[in-house]
């Protein structure tokens, strides 16, 4: 049960729907983003046609999914989901696409991963509203158009920059997502434990928000452990003993850090003296997916400063150096 795997489970995917916010009032936090969604809501609103196209991007768990959700309810529009990398055909994309109905809002997830030959038909979708399909071959070959009613297309993605040029210049809006702060996140945890039918204690709810790699999905994490222990106990309220019992239980130490975060600082001390390392032989070393730790991993490892990127390669800080040992 690795506290922080890109993918999430099914059942933790059913899980998470119980505690999504339901509107924009239960979305704490990301204030720049939600500022200009608002904006662009009401402006959609008024003119009666579809909102920009926006980009959403962050790390995973940050609350993407959950924002494109409230789009689709503000604007009073129904939300397809669909994931980039399991779109296998151009053709799956446009049937989804030729189903959309007038202001619907069409979510594409890690829409980085999404093959270029699906991508390419994006692009007139997106700024003429109209499909251009190639039927037939050689001299024979025509170009088909369809045209889709006007939507709006929201992409989420963990890496802005590994997106083409073509399909980035096409969203209206970028839109960043940062870690949340503990004081943010505190209020998240006191939503859904409320959700959950647990009463925390102050301190426990503040260990949690610490502990959570400023991330709401690992927060949830958490708080699910936490209220199993609450069960077993027979009890509803939650104290630190639980949540220590909860953290060690998931392998999270003082930092927040979990395994495999512990793994990558250990295997840079140890096989690569602090380094200079390059992700390659990282990944390598680790037998962990490049990518997955270039999204997943790097990025907190990076904000906290215990490890630097320089030109010739990753570097473990001084307060990694002491962490680890
Ligand atoms: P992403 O799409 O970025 O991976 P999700 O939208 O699936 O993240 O968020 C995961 C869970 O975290 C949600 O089910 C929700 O419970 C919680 N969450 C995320 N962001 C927020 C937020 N701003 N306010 C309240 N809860 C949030």
């Amino acid at each position: 049960d690795r506290i922080m795997d890109g993918e999430t489970t099914r059942t933790e995917k059913e899980q998470e729907a119980q505690l999504r916010p339901q509107n924009f009032s239960e979305f704490i936090g990301q204030s720049k983003v939600v500022d200009n969604i608002d904006l662009m809501v009401k402006s959609a609103l008024v003119r009666k046609t579809a909102m920009d196209h926006v980009l959403l991007s962050g790390p995973p768990g940050l609350g993407k999914t959950s924002l494109a959700m409230l789009i689709a309810k503000g604007l009073g529009s129904e939300l397809h989901v669909v994931s980039g990398p399991a779109i296998e055909k151009k053709g799956d994309l446009a049937a989804v696409m030729t189903n959309l109905k007038p202001r619907d809002v069409l979510f594409i997830d890690e829409i980085h991963r999404m093959h270029i030959t699906v991508e390419e038909i994006l692009y007139s979708a997106m700024e003429d509203f109209r499909l251009d399909i190639l039927i037939g071959q050689g001299a024979s070959a025509r170009t088909m158009q369809i045209d889709l009613a006007q939507f709006t297309l929201i992409g989420a993605t963990t890496r802005s920059g590994l997106l083409s040029n073509p399909l980035r210049d096409r969203f209206t809006a970028h839109l960043n997502f940062d870690y949340y702060e503990p004081e943010m996140l505190a209020i998240i945890i006191l939503n859904n434990a409320r959700k959950m039918g647990i009463t925390l204690a102050e301190d426990a709810k503040m260990q949690i928000a610490r502990r959570s790699r400023g991330t709401p999905r690992i927060a949830n994490r958490i708080l699910r452990r936490v209220r199993d222990f609450a069960l077993v106990n027979g009890t509803h309220t939650v104290g630190i003993k639980e949540v220590k019992a909860a953290l060690s239980l998931l392998d999270i130490d003082d930092l927040g850090l979990d395994s495999m975060d512990r793994k990558i600082l250990s295997v840079m001390k140890n096989y690569y003296q602090g380094g200079p390392v390059g992700i390659d032989a990282l990944s390598a070393t680790l037998g962990e997916d490049k990518q997955t730790i270039e999204e997943v991993y790097e990025p907190y490892l990076l904000k906290q400063g215990l490890i630097l990127r320089t030109p010739r390669g990753r570097l473990l800080s001084e307060i990694a150096i002491q962490h680890i040992s």
